[in-house]
């Protein structure tokens, strides 16, 4: 149950933020009533400002592979922002952050960072326009990249959840340079390109979907996309912002030895401080300003304390994976989902559900859901109830079934044995 003081917080906000709050899914609008107000988290829980405690399948929309308020990424940071909070000339972390991940990315060779997802998106599609000489993109119907101009077209998670057409205020001439395609549809994505190859700089996309709640990619889809893209000439983009670091060490691209001409990393790479990257071939990254034409700047790129958070968080991942820590998140993902079809069944409703590495995803839906016609057939209302139940019962799953559900590290086995049995109290509340 939300308590009196996060609704009064709520009110309070809504007089001076629009909607209450600074990005429209923490309004809760897709499950309806109020926002928890976090007070402050510790490991796999985050407390709210009354007082509430529930175990978090949230982890700050994906960024806490490490959960809330690691000792080591606090001290990292405190001890760098003791030193200073911005330089504005290079620093030696900036460098080493990037070693990182041209080590740990097999298909990075030179990294740019920013501060947000939104930036590296939107600087990737720059590059691949300048590179190729071409205008149009492409992307698939359901995934987000962000909230630049061209990524606002059929877009997934808040835009989907609010039930948002494409969003006004994007010129025309901008939105009619960004062609659609259902994820996992290779056939529609011959037909695009036999079409209008010769216009399309490239296809950026997520290798695991993660905005119309978590979708894998068929066996054979990346794939067939890596080779049509190369054979049209276009660049491929694989938007890493939630898969990076997160379904894998080396990402989805790692995982499905599939390579990208450039890659976008957000979220994990933080540490949940604002930060994004963008990297790939070293001869594509040549084009980027001061070595290339193509311009791109940023006053807190590199920021010291997101490197010193982002650094320590990769560094611990690193030593974490060499003793199979993402195949434990992947099978506490996976008990999660085998519980949630499990009662569903037993209650007669329809559920399905993925889990890959630190994400998941949970439908009501007899499945399978293979893209985002068909993850928009879920049940949405009874989502919401589940949510909501949930909730109360202290376990804070995302406030919309259309988005994914996030792991740490240090999520154990007492919080999915806890999440299993709080499904076990409400599954018999929400089927009747
Ligand atoms: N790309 C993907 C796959 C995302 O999920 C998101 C955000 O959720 C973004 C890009 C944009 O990142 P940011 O919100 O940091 O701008």
């Amino acid at each position: 149950m939300v308590g009196e003081r996060s609704k009064q917080a709520f009110e309070r906000a809504q007089r001076v933020l629009v909607g209450g709050v600074n990005s429209p899914v923490r309004a809760f609008r897709a499950v309806g009533g109020t926002p928890y107000f976090a007070d402050h988290g510790e490991g796999p829980y985050l407390y709210d400002i009354d007082g509430h405690r529930y175990i978090d399948y949230l982890m700050s929309w994906g960024p806490l592979i490490w959960g809330h308020a690691h000792p080591n990424i606090v001290r990292a940071i405190a001890e760098t922002a003791a030193r200073g909070t911005s330089f504005g000339v290079p620093t030696e972390l900036e460098t080493e952050m990037a070693e990182e991940i041209v080590e740990l990315v097999p298909s990075v060779e030179k990294v740019r960072m920013v501060s947000s997802g939104t930036e590296a998106t939107m600087s990737a599609i720059r590059l691949a326009r300048a590179a190729t000489g071409r205008t149009a993109i492409v992307k698939c119907i359901g995934c987000y990249h962000g909230h630049a101009d061209s990524f606002l077209v059929k877009a997934g998670s808040g835009v989907a959840a609010l039930g948002l057409p494409d969003s006004p205020g994007v010129p025309a001439s901008v939105a009619e340079r960004t062609l659609t395609v259902p994820y996992n549809d290779a056939d529609a994505m011959e037909k695009l390109f036999a079409d209008r190859g010769d216009e399309i700089a490239a296809v950026i996309l997520e290798p695991v979907a993660g905005n119309m709640g978590c979708v894998l990619p068929r066996p054979g889809y990346l794939e067939a996309v890596r080779e049509i893209t190369r054979r049209h000439g276009a660049l491929l983009i694989f938007d890493e912002v939630i898969t990076g670091f997160r379904v894998g060490l080396g990402g989805a691209q790692a995982r499905f030895g599939v390579l990208p001409d450039l890659t976008t990393f957000g979220k994990v790479i933080g540490a949940g401080l604002p930060v994004g990257a963008y990297g790939g071939r070293r001869d594509l990254m040549a084009l980027v300003a001061p070595e290339g034409p193509v311009y791109q700047a940023g006053t807190l790129s590199g920021n010291p304390l997101a490197m010193a958070a982002g650094l320590t968080s990769l560094r611990m991942l690193k030593r974490a994976a060499a003793e199979g820590a993402y195949e434990r998140l992947e099978s506490y993902g996976r008990r999660l989902v085998e519980a949630f079809c499990r009662l569903a069944s037993n209650y007669g409703l329809p559920a399905t559900g993925h889990a890959i590495g630190g994400m998941f995803g949970l439908f009501f839906h007899d499945g399978p859901i293979v893209d985002f016609e068909t993850a928009k057939a879920c049940d949405q209302a009874l989502y919401a109830d589940f949510f909501r139940e949930m909730l109360a019962e202290g376990v804070a799953f995302a406030p919309a079934q259309l988005e994914s559900g996030f792991m740490s590290m240090v999520h154990g086995e007492a919080e999915i044995e806890k999440t299993i049995e709080a499904m076990e109290r409400v599954f018999p509340r929400i089927a009747n």
